[in-house]
């Protein structure tokens, strides 16, 4: 039958749970590969989940023997494990995909070849003082210094503004592989979730992003005060950098709109990813009904991916006390429309994503009127 593959999914925090509520609805098991009792396994009660790491060879060799086709809900997975099991299970999208795009700078350096539009970089071969400032002089300041690999929630980034803070800035980076990005004078940021298909590339439309601290706070959809053409040109500027990599299922771009209204790719990721969460409540498929349905060749009509509901979806993230995710949430009980999602990662620690809420409303201006009390308790909560 059509829902007869089992999925193995790398990971099992948020992103594999709401992976897992879409398989659920088909009645498609899927197998997690992560610790006992993280997120994911918390709402799937079969027994053919796998206890390990998504970087531990032998743990993806075994979930690997449990399933028809593996995806990952992060990128940081051991793709040589990935490799050698693709003889056997189908992964989607391919362990070629996820080995380019996990690492940064080989990520831009192969959409380079496609033409994507993306911020001047270089790369650093020792990682010293004086080769950084060489690159200073090069690309002007401020420019961002980034962690080519395990980067997330702006962890691996760090904005050099002038020659003096270089020293501080390797020492924050130290040890890890390194590049220097040109400062992008952008006056939004975008996003567009891409699903690529057996035989097709589809977009959802273009969403703003707000990111604070380097962490994404606030997605609007549609993008505020965006005209409909630049809408566009997101949506295929993104088909076109995912188009560059082999593979099904959902993919995350980030860009930059610059001052003169140009677009710049900020990155992409290989996965469903947060700036699509708001499609659970303002699409008819969300990205994680749609990354199922790709990986399975099963039909996604594109009108599906088209918007209901203006929506607003804001990131609950762990505050001040390990309860404060809670008390957010409870003031969101009380919105209209308002879907709200926990993740069951047990007591907060600052700066981790425990939650969020997506409101949706006939216009943009009521989703905001709606949510602005819940905004105004999340920044009360901040650590
Ligand atoms: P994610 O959690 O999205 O994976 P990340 O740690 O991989 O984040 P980036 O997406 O590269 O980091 O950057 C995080 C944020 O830092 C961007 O959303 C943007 O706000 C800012 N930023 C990144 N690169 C630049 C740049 N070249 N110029 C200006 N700001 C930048
Ligand atoms: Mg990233
Ligand atoms: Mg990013």
């Amino acid at each position: 039958m059509w829902n007869s593959p089992k999925v193995g999914i790398l990971g099992g925090g948020q992103l594999g749970r709401m992976l897992v509520e879409s398989a659920n609805r088909l009645n498609i098991q899927a197998n997690v590969l992560d610790v006992d009792n993280s997120p994911a396994k918390q709402i799937s009660a079969h027994d053919g989940h796998v206890t390990g790491s998504f970087k531990e060879p032998d743990a993806v060799r075994k979930l690997a023997e449990t399933c028809d086709v593996i995806t990952a809900e992060i990128e940081h997975v051991d793709t040589y494990a990935l490799e050698e099991v693709a003889s056997k299970v189908r992964v989607e999208p391919s362990w070629q995909a996820i080995r380019t795009i996990q690492n940064k700078f080989n990520q831009k350096e192969h959409l380079r070849k496609y033409g994507i539009p993306m911020a001047e970089h270089r790369e650093l071969v020792n990682n010293t003082p004086e080769e950084l400032a060489q690159i200073g002089e090069q690309l002007g300041y401020p420019m961002m210094l980034k962690s080519k690999t395990m980067a997330y929630d702006g962890r691996g980034n760090f904005r050099v503004n002038s020659k003096e803070d270089i020293p501080e800035a390797l020492e924050a980076l130290k040890d890890r592989p390194l590049y220097s990005e040109k400062w992008a004078y952008f006056k939004m940021e975008l996003a567009v979730m891409v699903i690529k298909t057996k035989n097709d590339v589809l977009s959802y439309p273009t969403v703003e992003t707000v990111q604070e601290d380097s962490i994404c706070k606030l997605v609007y959809a549609p993008a505020r005060n965006v005209p409909d053409s630049i809408n566009q040109q997101a949506q295929a500027l993104a088909r076109k950098a995912v188009s560059a990599f082999e593979g099904k299922g959902a993919f995350g771009v980030e860009m930059f709109l610059l001052e003169d209204n140009s677009l710049m790719l900020c990155e992409l990721a290989s996965r469903i990813h947060n700036s699509g969460h708001w499609t659970i409540e303002g699409c008819a498929l969300s990205q994680f009904d749609s990354h199922i349905r790709a990986i399975l060749d099963l039909p996604i009509p594109p009108k599906s991916l088209e918007l209901l509901q203006p929506s607003i979806m804001l990131n609950i993230i762990g505050g001040a006390t390990p309860d404060s995710h809670l008390k957010a949430t409870e003031a969101a009980l009380s919105i209209p429309n308002a879907g709200i999602h926990l993740y069951s990662k047990g007591a907060a620690k600052p700066g981790r994503k425990m939650g969020h809420v997506t409101v949706t409303a006939a216009t943009m201006h009521e989703a905001e009127t709606m949510i602005q009390p819940l905004v105004d308790v999340v920044d009360t909560m901040r650590a």
